[in-house]
């Protein structure tokens, strides 16, 4: 079974969710299926082994995927998170939702200047939230050597958004 067979396999499709006419695919069966999770944390560094100091995640579902990649490869993690939730001082970066705004924060001092890092999350769709964490990670001096996600939404053009990155995802719809 390939990767994006196990994936299909896996992932639920919700109709409806978590609005009228969108079809949100959900990555938790993946996540607590044994053979599954080993897997897509696996294959979602792979490309880039050898190249980062450190993994990236983004709140909530990318921090599951960025700890145990960073675990499994050796590196330490860094935590880009939701708008409020960082103690110290920070980087924040603000980007359009479909309706209304996001912000991420990085700690200032988490990334040393000419620190590669690799950005991971669980799905890119439009791209507006990992669009919005490289510019983060190069402002906090960090250098964005790749993103990595499972799952592409192809029709919402994400790709089109991190233009120029290196972009590796698992599966595509
Ligand atoms: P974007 O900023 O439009 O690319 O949206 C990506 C963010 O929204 C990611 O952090 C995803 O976790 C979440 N997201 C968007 N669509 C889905 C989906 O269908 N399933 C799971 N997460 C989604």
């Amino acid at each position: 079974e390939s990767i994006s067979q196990l994936i299909d396999r896996l992932a639920a499709v919700v109709p409806d969710y978590p609005e009228p006419g969108i079809s949100f695919k959900d990555l938790t069966p993946v996540f607590a299926d044994a053979q599954g999770f080993k897997r897509i944390v696996d294959a979602i560094v792979d490309p880039f082994r050898g190249t980062f100091d450190v993994i990236a995640g983004l709140e909530a579902r990318g921090f599951i995927l960025a700890s145990a990649a960073a675990y499994a490869t050796g590196t330490g993690m860094l935590t880009i998170r939701k708008k409020g939730k960082l103690p110290r001082e920070t980087f924040a970066e603000s980007y359009q939702l479909e309706y209304g705004e996001a912000t991420l924060e990085v700690h200032c001092d988490d990334v040393p200047t000419g620190t590669r890092v690799l950005i991971l999350d669980d799905v890119l769709a439009t791209g507006g939230t990992l669009g919005a964490s490289t510019k983060l990670v190069e402002r906090a001096g960090g250098i964005v050597v790749g993103i990595g996600v499972v799952l592409e939404l192809e029709d919402l053009g994400g790709r089109g958004r991190l233009s120029g990155r290196h972009v590796h995802s698992l599966s595509a719809v």
